[in-house]
């Protein structure tokens, strides 16, 4: 499962930044997760919270920030990507075609995975 060596990622982050903050229990985290990054939010929740039993990070807060993908193409069009918009998201993403009027578009953003704020004591 992808979201589980992710979770294990998040957490080394978030010890290694207790540590040096001389923390002794994390209460509470905030990560930025762009939606490109396929990452099902349920399933990163689940997986931070079974890696991080048994750490100082166990009772953690975690907040999960889903971030929207945005597009910009050729005429200056930003188009966020929803995941309303079902399977045109991928139709979108793949492409990298501008919803507006088609040009070629890339992406500008969507693919963060930010450790943002962390609470410890
Ligand atoms: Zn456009």
């Amino acid at each position: 499962m992808h979201e589980y060596g992710v979770a294990k990622d998040i957490l080394d982050n978030i010890l290694e930044e207790a540590r040096k903050h001389n923390a002794r229990v994390v209460k509470e985290v905030v990560l930025d997760v762009g939606s490109l990054t396929m990452l099902n939010p349920e399933q990163l929740l689940f997986c931070l919270q079974a890696v991080s039993g048994d750490t100082i990070a166990e009772n953690m807060k975690i907040n999960l920030n889903m971030l929207p993908i945005k597009i910009k193409c050729g005429n200056g069009h930003v188009s966020e990507i929803k995941d309303s918009m079902g399977g045109d998201v991928f139709r979108f993403v793949t492409a990298l075609e501008c919803p507006v009027c088609g040009e070629r578009a890339g992406v500008i953003s969507g693919r963060e995975l930010i450790l943002k704020e962390i609470t410890a004591e």
